[in-house]
């Protein structure tokens, strides 16, 4: 494993991949929430959210991670909304800053022109760190994962334990949302995925989801994603040697640098390919809004978990939405 988290103070018997729910019931599972310290409203919002609809309940421990160190204050609002044990860590240089081997002058004018293009974070060299660290370097300590970001909101109660289940069912890769990315975001990542399936054919799922993020059956990319800010997932699927492979092919790239690839299509693209297409989890269940975009659930689920999102703006079937093609995988 080469993820670089500084200063996790867990105990190192969570190190190791365990597979086997510990004796208090609960799943080898964390939530893991990137943030800065400027974040704290939205955290504090987010956490409390996921308190109230699932984790006062489960007690699952918060990991936070951040590129500088949090401060009292940041540390002090969040502990007083869990129970759950809190740990506050501070990513290491080299798995947030630019590499130095990339090429800054080509870097700048990757910025330039997406700027030029009004591209959401185009010209921003902190979201590239984020999205390479998301991509490489955010998994390690645990096997699963729920991340969590600054002013999402979840609106119906979980009546299970959604680790637990991926577990039983030996899921992979949770969603709630999926939808398409920039073009000019990801120009060159479907080439680069190309070269990396002709030189590793022995990492690709025979059941595998291609049919999602292509619609000719691998000579492009459809632009379709699960959105990245929900995802429960297992941590040993980003450890394993497909996606460490995939990640190394990409990073050397510079993609990250040079364009703007974001770790959502970076995930689905290989969950798509390294998955079984029947171990990715469209979590119907859980009804959640991050930005502008919300699913939220209709029908029986909508009373029974106490929900309070209005099932008739949920992002699922509309225009930009990628949920159909999902679906069809199973049709
Ligand atoms: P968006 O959801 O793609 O619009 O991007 P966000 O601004 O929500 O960033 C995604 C996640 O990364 C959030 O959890 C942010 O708090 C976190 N994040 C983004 N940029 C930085 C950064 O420079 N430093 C740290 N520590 N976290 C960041
Ligand atoms: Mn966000």
């Amino acid at each position: 494993v080469k993820s670089t988290l500084a200063t996790l103070p867990v105990p190192s018997s969570t190190h190791s991949v365990a597979y086997n729910a510990p004796p208090s019931g609960r799943a080898n599972a964390t939530f893991v929430f990137l943030a800065r310290n400027s974040d704290i409203d939205g955290v504090a919002a987010a956490v409390q959210s996921v308190e109230d609809r699932f984790n006062r309940r489960h007690g699952y421990p918060w990991v936070f991670l951040n590129d500088e160190y949090f401060t009292e204050q940041f540390m002090f609002r969040v502990r007083l909304l869990t129970d759950a044990p809190v740990f506050f860590g501070r990513i290491e240089r080299d798995a947030w800053n630019q590499p130095d081997w990339i090429d800054e002058e080509k870097a700048r004018k990757g910025r330039l022109k997406l700027m030029s293009q009004r591209i959401i974070y185009g010209g921003s060299v902190p979201y590239r760190n984020m999205c390479r660290f998301n991509s490489g370097f955010f998994f390690k300590q645990y096997r699963y994962y729920w991340r969590v970001e600054p002013g999402v909101k979840y609106f119906c109660d979980l009546s299970y334990d959604p680790f637990k289940m991926m577990q039983e069912q030996e899921k992979v890769y949770g969603f709630t949302i999926s939808l398409m990315e920039h073009k000019a975001t990801v120009a060159t990542l479907w080439q680069a995925v190309k070269e990396f399936i002709e030189q590793h054919p022995e990492h690709i799922d025979p059941n595998n989801a291609l049919d999602f993020v292509s619609d000719d059956a691998g000579a492009n990319y459809n632009l379709c994603h699960f959105w990245s800010n929900f995802e429960i997932a297992d941590m040993d699927f980003w450890r394993a040697p497909a996606y460490q492979a995939f990640f190394d092919f990409l990073e050397a790239k510079g993609g990250f640098y040079y364009e703007r690839w974001g770790d959502a299509p970076v995930h689905s693209i290989a969950a798509a390919l390294f998955a079984r297409r029947d171990q990715i989890h469209f979590f119907r269940d859980i009804a959640y809004r991050h930005d502008d975009f919300e699913h939220c659930p209709a029908g029986e689920q909508y009373a029974a978990n106490r929900c309070s999102c209005n099932p008739d703006t949920s992002f699922d079937y509309t225009d930009h939405s990628c949920l159909r093609r999902f679906e069809n995988l199973f049709s």
